[in-house]
């Protein structure tokens, strides 16, 4: 991968966990082809700062359709006046398909950022939870913990494209970093949601990496 990697520049991997891999309770369309490639960009110390973030539910999280009376995965539903996907059962708190993959090597890593612990607020961004209760999205730490270091630029990859990465970059140049999407570092887990994904991309000043 040929990325110009400035020393103020930091590395985003996004909820690279197994159960969004195929097979995985919430399975991104070939999750798995990006665990070889980030594995090797790891290894390769190019990014000064790497963080991680890691989708972390209670049981019984507000996101899970089993948490509502007669709804299905993936059906919408209005919470706190905002759309919310329903999903399966994923990533709960302390089971091994919550871990970061074991197939990858993370002893480089600085930071992990985990999101989605609050029972009844969804975080899809590894900046900010999603609309609450209050109105307002909390934050996770991650953009002072960034910001401290030095860091204006982010390259984001992970899972899933059209969700959890591109909310990631999205909230990335909102807060004022400059932000690319490493896209073959990254799988959807809506198959043909790319060129939305694009749209929304441009729309956002997100740089394709
Ligand atoms: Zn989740």
């Amino acid at each position: 991968m040929s990325l110009s990697i400035s020393p103020s520049a930091a590395l985003i991997l996004v909820d690279v966990q197994p159960d969004f891999m195929p097979g995985g309770a919430l399975a991104c369309h070939e999750g798995d082809a990006i665990i070889a490639g980030i594995d090797e960009l790891l290894r390769q110390r190019r990014f000064r700062h790497v963080v991680a973030t890691q989708d972390w539910h209670p049981a019984g999280h507000v996101s899970f359709a089993s948490s509502h009376v007669g709804r299905k995965p993936f059906e919408q539903i209005a919470l706190y006046d905002q759309p919310q996907t329903l999903w399966p059962e994923h990533c709960v708190q302390g089971t091994p398909d919550a871990e970061l993959h074991p197939a990858i090597d993370w002893s480089t890593l600085d930071a992990v950022i985990r999101k989605g612990s609050d029972p009844a607020v969804d975080s899809y961004s590894g900046f900010r939870e999603n609309h609450g209760p209050h109105g307002n999205r909390p934050s996770t730490g991650l953009a002072g913990w960034l910001r401290e270091r030095g860091v204006d630029e982010v390259f984001v990859c992970g899972l899933a494209r059209d969700v959890c990465v591109l909310w990631t970059a999205q909230d990335a140049v909102a807060l004022g970093f400059r932000a690319s999407l490493l896209w073959s570092l990254s799988r959807p887990v809506t198959p043909d949601s790319d060129a939305a994904t694009r749209d929304a991309m441009q729309a956002s000043g997100i740089v394709l990496g």
